[in-house]
């Protein structure tokens, strides 16, 4: 446990109905006690919350205590928090109120850190929390909670039980001579180290296949057969890549590839056309395969036809994700050079192109990074887009490097080598595992992924 008790607003900058400041620490209790006032008195021997006022040394606010005893909470300490009116000036009153009391300011991720030192959690699942925090879209989204509930801790665990078994074998094999009862067979050691290296190629496996944390934001086209959205999607990534064809449905099957905007990479899908009525089975399944795609779009580019528009209003309501129109082939005379009225009321966001000829396609880029996020110059999206494919990465090298050790192990034990050696080599191989729960993170890689926390968190 650590000494000292800290305090920060855990809830985002700005005005808000509510707004919260968190303490956690020894002196928690005591803080609590000297700032709370309410016509009930809060009984801190147990979990619980009460309304009161909050006294800043100013004035008093409207405060909803909660409070959570050590170790029922999420840092294992005593914690407060006190929901105040969201007002900064007010929340800066009461927290300075609280400093002035002896709490200490907390650093960015300093509520996470403890819960990971006090054992609440470990460090796969701080990085989880923290994926969430940073989440900017609904891939990184789900992949944050991949990571928080998908099972590589499990996993881990599953290996290295396996690994503590066969060191344990090996280590009681050296306290007795060959002529002793107890030597374990060679065997029976080697069918458990062949299974533990599964179980790790298997993890490993795993972790590989995960979606990236940072997957790519995806965008899908979407659009009645002919609008164009083969042509704009060749248009937009720079290719030849999809099916166009003058014949109205040709593109069964999505078909994938990378549109960078704002200097960020898109996943970008064509899906078939939009198709009612009478269809074959192969066009079926290709609708609901273009249905669970549009589901889990990030962004729906709508392509319609700008000389035959159709029933706007019908096919609008097929989508209900964030939507960008593409108003395309304003090339062609007959072309409307804008979407009708009553579909711009609903504060839908537009740009008129021509996949033919290019047109337009700078400033249909400029509306989806900003539908979807992306940060304009810096060429990153909101929200540390790298972060999932650095923490994927230290779980693969913490895997590899426990799957080599191991291998090393069962190595030395088939060649007859020393079994200290071999319990030596299963030893490292347990402790590079243990480095994805963080049992063995050196410090300064613990205080670096911590520090990307929001203050606060
Ligand atoms: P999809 O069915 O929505 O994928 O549409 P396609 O990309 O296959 O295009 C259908 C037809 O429209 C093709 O003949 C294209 O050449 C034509 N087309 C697509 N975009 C444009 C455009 O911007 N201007 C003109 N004039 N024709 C286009």
């Amino acid at each position: 446990m650590s000494g000292s008790t800290i305090a920060a607003v855990s809830t985002p900058p700005g005005h808000a109905l509510r707004g919260v400041i968190r303490v956690s620490g020894p002196r928690a209790r005591e803080l609590a006690r000297a700032v709370a006032r309410c016509p009930e008195p809060p009984d801190l021997a147990r979990r619980g919350f009460w309304r009161g006022r909050f006294d800043d040394g100013r004035g008093e606010q409207p405060l909803l205590l909660l409070w959570m005893p050590a170790p029922h909470s999420y840092t294992r300490e005593d914690v407060a928090e006190f929901h105040l009116p969201g007002n900064p000036y007010l929340l800066d009153a009461a927290l300075e109120r609280l400093f002035a009391l002896g709490a200490e300011p907390a650093r960015p991720g300093e509520f996470t850190r403890r819960a990971f030192e006090n054992g609440r959690i470990d460090l796969l699942q701080a990085e989880g929390v923290l994926a969430l925090v940073q989440a900017a879209n609904e891939s990184e989204r789900r992949a944050a909670a991949a990571l928080l509930f998908g099972g590589l801790g499990e996993r881990v665990t599953l290996v290295r039980d396996q690994l503590e078994e066969l060191r344990a074998l090996c280590e009681a094999s050296l306290d007795f001579d060959e002529t002793d009862t107890l030597s374990v067979p060679a065997a029976e050691i080697e069918a458990l180290g062949r299974r533990a290296l599964e179980a790790v190629g298997t993890a490993l496996a795993w972790e590989e296949r995960r979606e990236p944390l940072s997957a790519l934001p995806r965008i899908s086209l979407v659009g009645l057969p002919n609008a164009g959205k083969s042509s704009l999607f060749n248009a937009l990534a720079g290719g030849p890549h999809a099916l166009v064809s003058e014949h109205a449905g040709t593109t069964r099957d999505g078909v994938a590839a990378i549109w960078r905007i704002a200097g960020v990479d898109c996943r970008l899908v064509d899906t078939p056309g939009i198709a009612d009525g009478d269809l074959d089975e192969p066009d079926r399944i290709a609708q609901e395969l273009a249905r669970a795609e549009h589901a889990s779009a990030d962004l729906l580019l709508w392509v319609v036809d700008a000389a035959v528009p159709g029933n706007l209003l019908e096919v609008a309501e097929h989508f209900d994700a964030p939507r960008l129109l593409a108003w395309n082939k304003i090339d062609l005379p007959e072309a409307r050079p804008r979407p009708p009225a009553e579909l711009l009321e609903k504060e839908l966001a537009w740009a008129a192109v021509s996949a033919l000829e290019g047109r337009g396609l700078g400033e249909l880029g400029d509306r989806a990074a900003a539908l979807l996020g992306l940060a304009g110059d810096s060429g990153q999206p909101a929200g540390e887009p790298r972060l999932g494919r650095e923490l994927s990465l230290r779980h693969r090298h913490a895997l590899e490097s426990s799957r080599r050790e191991l291998a090393a192990a069962l190595e030395l034990l088939a060649s007859g080598a020393p079994l200290d050696l071999a319990a030596e080599a299963l030893r490292a191989a347990t402790d590079a595992l243990d480095d994805i729960a963080g049992r063995t993170t050196p410090e300064d890689l613990l205080d670096r992924i911590f520090a990307r926390f929001c203050l606060g968190k």
